[in-house]
């Protein structure tokens, strides 16, 4: 078969095809080889007989496609008509196939079936059960199109499933790394991301600072007004922390009334800047009952502020910012201390 042949063949095909799709007449040889003939314009005479019909509203039943059949393909030989229909269909099955596989890996029952009747195909004899083989392509595409749906609402109902999982992981993720109190980040996840970015720091070159946050003679203001209100005064805390950073900075709760705060890609004068603005903001909050408005006055913050020392232990820069920390304890509270100055009064 010549190339353009072959092509032309198979637009002829897929017209016909369509057609009988159109008018919905079954695929079954005989009418394939009664449309083949309309669109290709093989057959004398078919053509304008069945544009005349077509054209009165005839609807083209298969009895009336048998019956074209008969006036026209009667002087031919059976054998051959038949044959030449096979091929065709053969094309269209091979067509379908690739298709089938395309679509759906799951149909091996069709695909089985599909390949016993392409080899049926093939065989002399069975071209006579062409009408048969047609009949239950159709009959085992019917059912690949139900297994497929069924395939398809699974596939459905599992994606749901995974993505509802998925958010499950996500939220327990999330609840694990985080304070239930205050809602900030928990020690873990300061941890985690401490070791992160003291990484990017060590890679980019960037600087990393850090500043360990404590509530100064918290212990006297619980005894004064109850666990409950410094629980609240713990978020009010965690409040401000969180409001006053911004990008990759990190706020996190370190334990008790102690904080940490943790500003990748920071100066240590602007760290200390930050920490003395959280520390003033605080200062100059008066605390009160929501119910009674009883006055509870105000507490303040104590800070210590240290830079990562590219290459250092991670233990050695939460010591020195710890102790920085102390020092501010010891030098009167509610103030910043850097490692600066404790280098300046240390040594
Ligand atoms: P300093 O200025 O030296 O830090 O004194 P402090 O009293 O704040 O420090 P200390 O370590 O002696 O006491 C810490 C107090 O923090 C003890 C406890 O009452 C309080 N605390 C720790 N965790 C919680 C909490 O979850 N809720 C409340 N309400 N208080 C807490
Ligand atoms: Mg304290
Ligand atoms: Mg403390």
């Amino acid at each position: 078969m010549s190339g353009d042949f072959q092509l032309q063949s198979q637009s002829f095909s897929q017209e016909a095809l369509a057609r009988m799709t159109e008018y919905e007449i079954p695929p079954t040889p005989i009418n394939y080889a009664v449309w083949y003939g309309y669109v290709s314009n093989s057959v004398p005479g078919l053509r304008q007989m069945m544009d005349v019909l077509i054209s009165n509203k005839r609807v083209l039943t298969e009895d009336l496609c048998a019956e074209l059949y008969g006036r026209y393909f009667s002087h031919m030989d059976d054998g051959l008509v038949i044959q030449d229909a096979g091929m065709r269909l053969e094309h269209e099955v091979g067509r379908v196939i690739q298709w089938i596989d395309d679509v759906a890996d799951g149909t091996a029952e069709f695909d089985v079936s599909l390949k016993s009747n392409m080899g049926e195909l093939t065989q002399p004899e069975g071209l006579k059960n062409l009408r048969n083989i047609m009949e239950t392509l159709l009959e085992e595409s019917k059912k690949a199109y139900h297994n497929n749906q069924r395939l398809r609402a699974k596939l459905e109902e599992t994606s749901s499933e995974i993505h509802s999982l998925r958010e499950k992981v996500e939220s327990v993720q999330k609840e694990a790394l985080t304070d239930p109190l205050t809602g900030i980040a928990n020690r873990k996840q300061f941890d985690m991301s401490l070791r992160n970015e003291a990484m990017h720091a060590m890679e980019s070159g960037a600087s990393l600072c850090l500043a360990f946050v404590d509530i100064d003679h918290f212990k006297l203001f619980n005894d004064k007004y109850g666990h409950p209100v410094g629980d609240r005064v713990l978020k009010l805390v965690a409040d401000m922390l969180s409001k006053n950073i911004k990008g990759r900075d990190l706020a996190a709760r370190y334990g008790g009334e102690e904080f940490v705060l943790m500003l990748p890609q920071t100066e240590l004068e602007d760290a200390i800047q930050l920490c003395d603005q959280i520390r003033g903001t605080v200062a100059d909050k008066v605390l009160r009952s929501k119910q009674s408005s009883e006055d509870y006055g105000r507490i303040t913050i104590s800070v210590g502020v240290g830079i990562f020392d590219p290459g250092e232990r991670l233990s050695g820069f939460v010591e020195r910012v710890d102790r920085c920390l102390y020092q501010a304890k010891g030098n009167g509270r509610n103030q910043v201390i850097s490692q600066d100055m404790l280098k300046a009064t240390v040594n």
